[in-house]
Parts: C-alpha cells; structure tokens; sequence
C-alpha cells in the first residue's frame, strides 16, 4: 500500500519524527550561537512548549508560522536537558507524547498517516484488508510492537488474552494504534532528552533555571528535587521505616498510612512493581485495585500527577509521625529528611555555605 509523504505541516505537527530531524539539520543551526536561528520568537515558543508541558501536560500546536514551530522543538529539548532535572524531563516527554496523541485524533488524521507515523518507529503494520463494519479494527500490528507498548498499559483491554491474534500479528482498531503509539513517542523523547552537555548556550541556561523556579511552583519543592536513583532504606525517615516494618510484616496500615508510605517509595524511584510486593502479603491484597491505586499515586493514570507524602505536621495529626529523632526537628516533609540525610537537600547545603 503506498502511504502519504510527511508535509511541513505534520513536521511541525509531529516534530518528534526521523524525517523532522533530517529537516531540522538542512536548515544548519547553530546551538552555541542561538542568534544564528534568527528569531526571537523562536526561543519564546520553546520556552512556551516547556511551560505549558510542565503547567499543563500538553503543548498546543502553534502552526501559523511552521519553520518557528518545527525549529522550536530542538531548542525546547536543550531547555529541558539543561534543567538536568529528570521529573521535568518526564513530564516533557509525556506532554508532548499525549499531545500528538490527541492531534492524532483531532486532526483527523487518515490511516495511511497513521501507517507512516507507525512506520517511522520502524512497526510492523498493516491495513487490515479484511476489516467490516461489524468489526472495524483498521490495522494489524506485529505482536511485538504491541507488547513493547501495550505493557505499561493496565486496563484489561490491553491484554493479550483480550485481543484477536493471528499468525503474530494484533488487531486493532486505530484509536488503539494511537493509544500504542504515545507510549512509542514518549519513549523517543525521553531517550533525546537524556544526555548531559558539557555547557550551555547562556540564553538556554537562564530559560532552565526560570522553567526550575516554575515546575518546583507547580509540582511542590519534594516532588521538583532530584532524588538519586538508588533507594537507601538507611537514609528512611522514622515514620516510613516504621510504616515500612509494619508492611513488611503484613501489619495492618491506616488509609493514610498506605497512601504516605506508597508515595515516599514512589518518590524516591521505587518502581510501581516493586511497591506493589511490598503489599502483597497483606491479608486484604487485591491486585487489581493495589495496582491501580500504586498507579495512580504514580502518575501513570488519569491527570498524570504524581503525589507526594503529606507534610509532617499532617502526619502528626494522624498519628503517622512515629519516632521523631533530631533531623526531624530541622525539617517539615518525609521527602526532605531523606534528602538530608543523605547530604543531597540542595537549599540546606547552599544555607551551610557548602
Ligand atoms: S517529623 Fe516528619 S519525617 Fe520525622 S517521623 Fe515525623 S512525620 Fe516522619
């Protein structure tokens, strides 16, 4: 089946695609010099993307002017590896994913575009020929595609068991497809995002740091701070290490209790699956729902908002503070204390002059 070439506008549309990078390379831009892209507009509109990602989780095309558009991705991508801050990444790449997600439908767009994007991403896909009103599942998708994206996804639709297979090949309708691709696009993105430069043009430096100041407004202090990607369980403040114990143990945990050592270990870079262990012993498991609720805490279902703990003057109240030692006398949140303790409480250290 011969498929549609990308026009400039899905370029600006898409800019996540191979071909946009091509095209971003024959206009030769010079990163270190930014006056050499010629616009301030253009930086104003990265800036904006990184924003309205961080504030909104989306980032609303902008396509009377395409070259301005398409330009401002890479820039916008520099920002956000120059706040080296990986939630701000995430969030980035989320937004940005969700947002060509619902362009996707929005516009219309046809199944053969559709087909190209997939292709892109170097899919196995096909129109299914034998698609009928009764049964309109437009693609089929190669097994493999599908479970690389389709296994982050919990509802139970996404289960193999629950999809018509044959001969290795998935099919889908194309809402579906789309829903497949985000997870594809978020991880193209994420994966750019993750470099570190050696230095900055200073002109993307100063955007970094204001979009910092913005995401810490919005997201709260704990939640914007860089936590190590190792937990250290020695570096737990009192109240989790006893909630810890109590899950351990298969202790019965309050409502509060649950949600707050849920959200810490989430918080520090436990991931979902392993938190969800932590809970299977409990008399009253139900995977589904501890599943779910994990999830959502996580972010990774509805407004996409992770939670953090509640602050210690909350957790007094509810009689969740166990143990106070001396740091927690120098601190007001869960998070905080372990950051110091181990040293990596970024305002504590500039106060020490350290
Ligand atoms: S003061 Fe805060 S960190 Fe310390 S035990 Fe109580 S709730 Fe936990």
């Amino acid at each position: 089946m011969e498929s549609t070439a990308f026009t400039k506008s899905d370029l600006a549309k898409y800019p996540f695609l191979k071909q946009t990078a091509e095209y971003i390379k024959s206009l030769d831009l010079q990163i270190d010099n930014l006056a050499s892209i010629g616009s301030d507009q253009i930086l104003k509109r990265a800036e904006e993307r990184v924003n309205k990602a961080i504030t909104e989780i989306r980032v609303p095309k902008c396509l009377k002017t395409l070259d301005d558009e398409i330009t401002s991705f890479p820039i916008a991508l520099l920002i956000v590896i120059a706040t080296e801050n990986s939630f701000i990444k995430k969030r980035y790449a989320l937004a940005e994913a969700k947002q060509a997600s619902s362009d996707l439908i929005n516009f219309n767009e046809s199944k053969q575009k559709i087909l190209k994007i997939a292709e892109d991403f170097d899919w196995k896909i096909k129109m299914n020929s034998k698609e009928t009103l009764d049964s309109p599942l437009e693609f089929t998708v190669n097994f493999n595609d599908y479970l690389r994206n389709a296994a982050h996804l919990h509802d139970k639709k996404w289960k193999l068991t629950n999809s018509i297979l044959s001969h290795g090949d998935v099919y889908l309708n194309k809402k579906d497809v789309i829903r497949l691709l985000q997870e594809e696009i978020r991880r193209r993105i994420e994966k750019r995002l993750d470099l570190k430069l050696a230095s900055y043009p200073p002109e993307l430096a100063e955007i970094a740091e204001k979009v910092k100041k913005i995401a810490v407004e919005v997201i709260g202090d704990s939640e914007a701070e860089e936590f190590p990607k190792i937990v250290v369980q020695a570096a737990f403040p009192p109240c989790i290490n006893a909630l810890y114990e109590a899950a351990s143990s298969s202790h019965h945990l309050s409502h509060i209790g649950r949600f707050t050592l849920t959200s810490f270990l989430i918080n520090i870079g436990m991931s979902p699956e392993n938190v969800n262990d932590l809970f299977k012993t409990f008399s009253d498991y139900n995977e589904r729902l501890t599943r779910y609720q994990i999830e959502h805490i996580a972010g990774e279902r509805g407004s996409a908002t992770r939670y953090t703990p509640p602050q210690c003057s909350v957790l007094q109240t509810h009689g969740v503070c166990k143990n106070r030692d001396e740091l927690c006398r120098h601190i007001y949140h869960p998070l905080k204390y372990y950051l110091r303790k181990q040293g990596l409480d970024v305002k504590q250290t500039s106060k020490r002059g350290n």
